[in-house]
């Protein structure tokens, strides 16, 4: 079993919580709870033959705006940044907080989600991606709609298996 540590990062209501029960429970919730502190969902999956269990942090908006807990990111192998396609500024706080990231944790893998793609149109998105650093992957994701939540989870957790693993 391989275990990896998943964290999700990101300006408050941009959808974090969403895509996480989006990709655990395969449910949608309209309501709206602040996430207090940090939360652990998980799921397994066999890829390729392997079973690999993606342990997903989760940790509320409002505190991570400075500062990101070192012990919310110690052991992780991924960090999903997400950014809320209908407010511009989220996508500043993306890069700030994938900033950060890479100063505490260095040659980590870090993707950006552009969240809420049921909300705008194409030319939106577009106009996000542009401003995004094209090093880091972006996956454009609604976890209402659950377009492309799978994607987003399972192509990191397909990169986690060993090279040879994911040859067929
Ligand atoms: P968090 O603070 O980043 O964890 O954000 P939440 O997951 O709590 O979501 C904040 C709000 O945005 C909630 O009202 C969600 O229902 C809504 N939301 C999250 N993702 C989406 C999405 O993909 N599409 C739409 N339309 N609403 C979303
Ligand atoms: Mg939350």
């Amino acid at each position: 079993m391989i275990k990896k540590k998943i964290c999700l990062l990101g300006a408050f209501a941009v959808g974090k919580t969403s895509l996480m029960k989006r990709f655990v429970n395969s449910t949608f919730s309209e309501d709206y709870h602040s996430t207090i502190g940090a939360k652990v969902d998980s799921r397994e999956q066999e890829i390729h033959g392997q079973q690999v269990r993606m342990l997903i942090w989760d940790l509320a908006g409002e505190d991570i705006l400075t500062v990101v807990p070192k012990t919310f990111l110690r052991g992780a192998a991924a960090v999903i940044v997400v950014i809320d396609a209908t407010r511009e500024r989220s996508l500043d706080v993306a890069q700030s907080l994938a900033h950060t990231v890479r100063e505490s944790l260095g040659d980590i893998r870090i993707i950006y989600a552009i969240n809420k793609q049921d909300l705008v149109d194409d030319e939106v998105i577009e106009g996000l991606k542009s401003q995004l650093n094209t090093q880091e992957s972006v996956v454009v994701t609604s976890a209402k709609t659950g377009d492309h939540v799978e994607d987003l989870f399972l192509d990191l957790a397909t990169s986690f298996l060993a090279p040879s693993a994911g040859v067929q």
